[in-house]
């Protein structure tokens, strides 16, 4: 039986998990957080709910299209209608057209963790190496032990975290080295009542801050006034060092202004800085896979900056990696 290691457990690792799994390799994932979805996730607080990486998917490609309407069909993403608008200064400028937008149900992270079914993960496992030898490649950790004994490796992780894990192929080092990501500070802001303003998302024409949303008008999300606040790229890449704490005050005194409406009391607030939030410019969408090696790279940012891109990215590798391993 092939044995696979996916390092990564956001979407486009779960992706090819997935298809290896059900192909018939033996798969284990490793994933640095204690939990999945990487920037599908949702912080949970006594207060409320908020998703602070991706805020909606859309749906273009007819692959990511069945598969977003087999989540909708099993509960898993549903439908978000909110209302988006263009916003300056408290003046909503314009509505933005109106596409699909879904959202995982009850939380963002619900469509990954459908994906990692009983695949074996290893939570809390950082990778720092990968070597290979006689015996296939061996991952070494973080808490200094090592998983050996695998046939294939699949690293999803952003472009900065990937460069020192894909030693073993020069191909691979040679095709990442220079993708670089934007970070972005996600702002948490909980309101005693709700924010007395008619639209649900915002495009914000303001230095620091580039769009807002009120989490509360996704579904199942619970009552509580909670809004996500996202910094411009450039004015997080400015505000790298700055502690979190003085982040989030810069953040609510700009939310104020731009909403233009008088803000009930702040019940929480919390910002959680993204290191790697959106690539700065994507790849050519190519698949980055050195099938003599048995190495794949993939991820967003190998083709575009969206969860859908992170599935195709997915996609194109496994149905590389499939033949190649005789799988399927
Ligand atoms: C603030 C923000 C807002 C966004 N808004 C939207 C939006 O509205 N719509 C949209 O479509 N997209 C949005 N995106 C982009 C979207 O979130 C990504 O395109 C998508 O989630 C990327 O998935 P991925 O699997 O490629 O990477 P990730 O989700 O980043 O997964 C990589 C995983 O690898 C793990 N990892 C990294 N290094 C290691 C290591 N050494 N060992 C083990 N594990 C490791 C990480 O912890 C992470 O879980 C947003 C992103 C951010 C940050």
């Amino acid at each position: 039986m092939i044995r696979a290691a996916v390092v990564g457990a956001g979407l486009a690792g779960l992706r090819v998990a997935d298809r290896l799994a059900r192909a018939g390799a033996e798969v284990r994932v490793f994933e640095k957080a204690r939990g999945v979805g990487g920037r599908m996730s949702t912080r949970r607080s006594d207060f409320g709910a908020f998703d602070h990486g991706a805020q909606y998917f859309t749906a273009r490609d007819p692959r990511f299209r069945t598969q977003v309407e087999a989540w909708v069909e099993a509960g898993k993403a549903a439908h978000w209608p909110g209302r988006v608008v263009r916003l300056a200064e408290g003046r909503v400028l314009a509505e933005e057209a109106c596409v699909d937008r879904f959202v995982g149900v009850p939380r963002m992270n619900a469509v990954v963790r459908d994906l990692l079914g009983s695949i074996e993960a290893e939570l809390g496992v950082r990778i720092e190496a990968i070597r290979r030898g006689e015996q296939g490649y061996t991952l070494h950790c973080d808490a200094g032990f090592e998983f050996a004994g695998f046939d294939l490796v699949v690293v999803a992780v952003p472009p900065a975290q990937a460069l020192p894990l894909v030693a073993s192929s020069e191909t691979l080092r040679a095709a990442i080295a220079g993708v670089e990501m934007w970070p972005c500070h996600a702002t948490m802001l909980g309101f005693e009542s709700p924010v007395e303003v008619a639209f649900d998302g915002a495009l914000v024409e303001s230095d620091a801050i580039a769009w807002i949303a009120r989490n509360d008008s996704k579904a199942e999300r619970g009552k509580a006034a909670c809004w996500v606040v996202h910094s411009r790229a450039a004015w997080s890449e400015r505000h790298v060092d700055l502690e979190t704490a003085e982040i989030g005050r810069q953040i609510e005194a700009e939310f104020a202004r731009v909403v233009g409406v008088a803000l009930p009391p702040v019940a929480f607030r919390a910002t959680h800085r993204w290191l790697y939030a959106r690539p700065v410019r994507p790849l050519d969408g190519a698949t980055l896979f050195d099938a003599e090696a048995g190495i794949g790279v993939c991820g967003d940012w190998t083709r575009g900056d969206t969860v859908e891109d992170a599935f195709l990215s997915a996609e194109a590798l496994a149905d590389a990696i499939l033949p190649r391993f005789g799988l399927g």
